[in-house]
């Protein structure tokens, strides 16, 4: 991608602290890099300021970023459950940590996280409910499901609270009644994840007997997509390691030549080591992702995908960091970090456990919850990084795992402003 800024002898700049980008002129670059700022124009000063670019050299920089962190979790006024409805799932993806079985949430335990989320809405100190069903296979447990939505609406309704819901499936039961269903149930937003085109993806999520599943979430995918009275948030996640690399490009492009571009959100990620499974000799090296992304966001755009050049500010880290965020797991199991359940290095008990709904013991916390106090200490790199705002600290328990969590954003966010400057403000 061509950069505007080197033709019209300009710095692009972004400041993290407020997310804010700016285009400066050399001359007030020049001033700005070598500290001699009380040169610059008053107005320029004056912006610079506000977006929290130049700050007094007194201020303690990671105390505030931190402090304004924590007071956004205090703030935070959503009552937030993620629900694994089963442990089952058909897919026998390699680089999942998950062991699955064919447990379903007992009729107990729904009606336990009913009476959790009754006494946290009966504190008066939510304005909304959010749900995220999550497996294994949600889908595999429509029954709670379907049981579930409406008591949870209920409560949240009479609590005057707003009630939003997602559900992250492998798309493979995502038939068209199905999907109605959802929304009726106040599904708000359904992320499927395909990992690459067909080629790809058959090698690495097939069924538990290698049978491919592709062409089967495809056809549902592209009938609710195409589906005007389907107006929930779409989503596919990419699963990205050096196995399927090749495949992210003829995927978009099979889901733009169905026209469906603008329908939907398309993310890669990273497949990492996960619950002590190595996958290290497929995975990337972080320097080769973020540099493939590029490629990746630049056909994006081209084909007229909605593209986030620039990350967001992010407060609030992940469930791991808020008090009263939980995952149940189909066992009744309460978590504060979806990637700890049924993963079977984490011991019996799982190290993550933080108890369960019949003892409720859901306020207590553990060694992730402490994250942002442990970066207030420097006891991890993030304390002294310029992405903290817009990144947060990206994973909690990958730093407690030794493992450096950094996202793609850290390697490639001089070339997304760029990106983002060419694509908007200097073509308009
Ligand atoms: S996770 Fe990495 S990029 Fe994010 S704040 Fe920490 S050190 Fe920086
Ligand atoms: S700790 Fe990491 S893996 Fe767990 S929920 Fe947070 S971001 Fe996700």
């Amino acid at each position: 991608m061509r950069d505007p800024t080197t033709a019209l002898n300009c710095r692009a700049v972004f400041a993290t602290r407020t997310a804010t980008p700016v285009v400066l002129d050399e001359k007030s670059w020049q001033l700005v890099k070598n500290n001699r700022c009380e040169e610059l124009p008053a107005q320029i000063l004056n912006d610079l300021h506000r977006m929290e670019l130049l700050i007094d050299d007194d201020q303690d920089e990671l105390g505030i970023v931190v402090r304004r962190n924590m007071a956004a979790i205090r703030s935070d006024d959503t009552f937030y459950t993620v629900i694994q409805t089963t442990d089952a799932c058909q897919l026998g993806c390699g680089y999942c940590g998950q062991k699955h079985g064919r447990t379903q949430l007992s009729d107990d335990d729904q009606s336990r996280i009913v009476q959790r989320a009754a006494n946290a809405l009966a504190t008066g100190t939510y304005k909304a409910m959010g749900v995220c069903w999550f497996g294994g296979e949600p889908l595999l447990g429509m029954p709670s499901i379907r049981k579930l939505s409406p008591l949870l609406q209920k409560l949240a309704a009479q609590a005057n609270c707003r009630y939003q819901a997602k559900v992250i499936t492998n798309g493979i039961l995502l038939k068209q009644d199905v999907v109605e269903e959802l929304l009726r149930l106040g599904v708000h937003e359904i992320e499927i994840t395909l990992d690459g085109d067909r080629e790809y993806h058959d090698k690495r999520r097939h069924n538990k007997a290698g049978a491919p599943s592709f062409d089967v979430i495809w056809r549902n995918f592209i009938r609710i997509a195409a589906d005007a009275d389907i107006t929930c948030k779409l989503s596919i996640r990419c699963n990205v390691d050096r196995r399927n690399l090749q495949g992210v490009v003829p995927l978009v492009r099979r889901i733009a030549d169905a026209g469906l571009a603008s329908r939907v959100n398309f993310y890669t990620a990273s497949v990492y080591e996960w619950g002590g499974r190595s996958t290290s000799a497929d995975a990337l090296h972080p320097d080769e992702y973020a540099t493939a992304e590029k490629e990746w966001l630049t056909e994006l755009y081209n084909l007229g995908f909605a593209v986030n050049w620039l990350p967001q500010k992010r407060p609030i880290v992940c469930l791991a960091v808020m008090p009263n965020a939980k995952l149940v797991d189909a066992h009744g199991r309460l978590f504060n970090c979806t990637e700890t359940s049924y993963v079977p290095e984490y011991g019996t008990p799982n190290i993550y456990q933080l108890g369960s709904l019949s003892a409720d013991e859901s306020s207590q916390g553990n060694a992730l919850s402490v994250f942002n106090d442990d970066v207030l200490a420097r006891r991890f790199p993030c304390g002294d990084c310029r992405m903290l705002p817009v990144c947060g600290g990206a994973c909690p328990k990958r730093w407690h795992e030794g493992t450096e969590p950094c996202p793609s954003t850290k390697r490639n966010i001089d070339w997304r402003l760029t990106a983002y400057f060419a694509t908007t403000h200097l073509n308009s």
